[in-house]
Formats: structure tokens, sequence, C-alpha cells
């Protein structure tokens, strides 16, 4: 008989943030795919199981696929990652919809991932939110996904790497201005963190003690007042950075950075064309 994929979450930390239910599954399974085999062995020897592993993991996601399914034919198996929940920003993705295109049983189980705890702590709006996985390294590209959600209202949730940070608040800063922002560090470690404030208070904390361990990053959405931008407020608004003595072309840049407009149509405003 076929068995059933598990889609199994372990802890982000600390090793009690396991279910009940996750260990039974892991005990009972007859093979566990693994994101790495010496994270989830450590894991498994905590809690005393001892059932088989095998790799499963970026570079062999694919061709790993047959060896999973001669095992699913077999009995279950239960897909774990290094940390959290798989197939969030982890391997897992292919395995599942493949899985289901086959017609296997895919059942997932709740437990820990590091975007809902960061986000109930974060205390930004928890009632919609966006969830952008690792935003671009190359900062042109991150810098127009980050132009692209200006008038979001959700709160944005993006994994971060420590040494990426700072220069990543400080393209934040540059879109979203003053924003309320959620640094939240090293969940449920030792040395958990959340740095609530805005990129400038951000970006001093954190050039002034550089960060270490796992990072997300919460923005909050635009607010309501920020998402009416019209034409009357971006005239304003040119004519008062011009009036402080930017130039045409510095204050359209910044007018569209807080508005969401497009520069070139901040730009035409201020010619008066
Ligand atoms: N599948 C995982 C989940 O469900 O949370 C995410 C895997 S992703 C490869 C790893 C990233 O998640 C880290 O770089 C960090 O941004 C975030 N992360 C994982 N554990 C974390 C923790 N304890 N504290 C803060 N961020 C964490």
């Amino acid at each position: 008989m076929t068995g059933t994929l598990y889609i199994v979450p372990t802890p982000i930390g600390n090793l009690e943030d396991i279910t009940l239910r996750a260990l039974r599954i892991l005990r009972e399974v007859s093979l566990i795919a693994a994101e790495d085999t010496r994270t989830t062995r450590v894991l498994l020897q905590h809690y005393e199981i001892t059932t088989p592993l095998t790799s499963y993991h970026e570079h062999n996601k694919l061709t790993k696929l047959d060896a999973i399914f001669d095992a699913l034919a077999a009995g279950d198996v239960a897909l774990v990652s290094d940390a959290g929940t798989p197939g969030i920003s982890d391997p897992g993705y292919e395995l599942i919809t493949e899985t289901i295109q086959r017609g296997i049983r895919v059942e997932p189980l709740p437990g820990a991932s590091a975007i809902l705890t960061a986000l109930v702590g974060s205390g930004l709006p928890t009632d919609g939110f966006v969830y952008l996985g690792f935003l671009p390294k190359k900062a042109k590209a991150r810098a127009d996904l980050l132009h692209d959600l200006l008038q979001e209202r959700r709160t944005l949730v993006a994994y971060e790497s420590p040494n990426r940070l700072v220069e990543t608040l400080e393209a934040v800063r540059e879109t979203f201005d003053e924003r309320p922002l959620c640094v939240a560090r090293e969940l449920t470690k030792l040395y958990e963190e959340f740095f609530r404030g805005t990129a400038s208070t951000a970006i001093d904390h954190y050039t002034a003690n550089p960060p270490r361990g796992e990072i997300v990053l919460l923005i909050s959405g635009a607010l309501p007042d920020e998402a009416a931008w019209d034409e009357v407020r971006v005239r304003a608004a040119l004519a008062d950075l011009m009036a402080q003595g930017e130039s045409l072309n510095r204050a359209a840049k910044i007018v569209a950075g807080q508005s969401g407009w497009n520069k070139r149509d901040v730009y035409a405003l201020g010619t008066g064309a």
C-alpha cells in the first residue's frame, strides 16, 4: 500500500519546539528525508529516534525523487528541513507538488516557522502580511522589489542574513522612509532579540552592534495616510522640497520614494507639464 508523505516542522532553535505528533511521526515512518542528515541526527538523538535518514537538499532534490517515491511505495516518509517548516525557503516544494500529482497523500503537520514567530512578536499588524522569502542580494533588484511594495498595506516579512542587514535597512529607509519596522533575531534561542523602531534607529543599533545569527525583518505596510498620495499632495511635497533648496530631479526622486508615484510623473508635475 502506498504510504503518506508527512511534512514535519522541526525547531528553529529551541529543541523543545517540536510537537508530540511530530515526534511520533518521526518515530513511526520508515524513512526521513532530511535537508542535512547531520543536523537532523542531532535532533533524533536528542529524542532517541532511530528511523533511517536520507538526504534531500537543494542540490539533489530532483535526482532524489525516484528514491523517495520508491520508499513511499513501501511505507510512510517524513520530510524535514534543517529548521522550521520544510518548503518555506527550504527544500520541499518539488517533492510536495510531485507527490500530489502522483495522487499520493501529503499530510503537513503544523509547527515551528520563523515567519509566524517573528510576526506575532513584532507588534506590527498581523491581520494581513506578505512573505517575501529572502530579499534579492543585488541592490538594484532589491530596490525595485521594495519600490513595487510601496503601496502595500499588509505587513512585509522577509528573511535576511546578518551581514546584509544594514545594507538592506538602508534600502528600506530609501524607499519606505521612517516606517515602523522590527528586526527579529535569534528567535527561541538564548540571545533572542526583537528590535522595534525605524530604519534609521535600526541602522544605528546594528552599526554599533553588528548582528549575528538568524534574522527576520518585518516592515509595516503603507499607513492609511501614506496610501493617499493624490496629485495635490504630490505637488505640495515637491514644492516644499524645492523651497528647501532641493533640485527638481532630487525632489522628484524623494517624493516618488515617499508616495509610490513614478519618478517621471512627479518630475513632469514639477516642470508644469
Ligand atoms: N523553513 C524555515 C522556517 O520555516 O522558518 C526557514 C528556512 S530559511 C533557509 C532560514 C532563514 O529563516 C534564516 O536565514 C532566517 O532568516 C530565518 N530563521 C530561521 N530560524 C530563525 C530564528 N531562530 N530566528 C530568526 N530567524 C530565523
